[in-house]
């Protein structure tokens, strides 16, 4: 288990400085939008006929493979001044717990 703080002392782009940012745990879904540059490419290949190559054949199943049993953390971070957010990616964990 991973105890994040709550608040975190970290630099501000906009504002050139250092300061105790609010930390909020995003959602893991908004990890999944958009498509990636083989999920693309895949796309275009299906419009067509014949012989695709490589992706002929389907993939291994998710299921054949060996799955992770944690998952990545992402961490919103906002200015307390100027509000600016963004995204700090964390490593991975099994679960995640938000410490004062
Ligand atoms: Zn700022």
């Amino acid at each position: 288990m991973v105890k994040i703080p709550e608040t975190m002392f970290k630099y501000c782009p906009k504002c050139g400085t250092h300061k105790t940012m609010k930390v909020k745990q995003e959602k893991t879904a908004r990890r999944k939008k958009g498509m990636s540059a083989t999920a693309r490419k895949m796309k275009l290949k299906r419009r067509g006929y014949g012989n695709l190559g490589k992706y002929s054949k389907r993939p291994v199943t998710q299921t054949k493979m060996a799955s992770k049993t944690s998952k990545k953390v992402d961490l919103r971070l906002s200015c307390p001044d100027c509000g600016k957010k963004w995204v700090l990616s964390y490593p991975r964990a099994k679960r995640v717990e938000m410490v004062k």
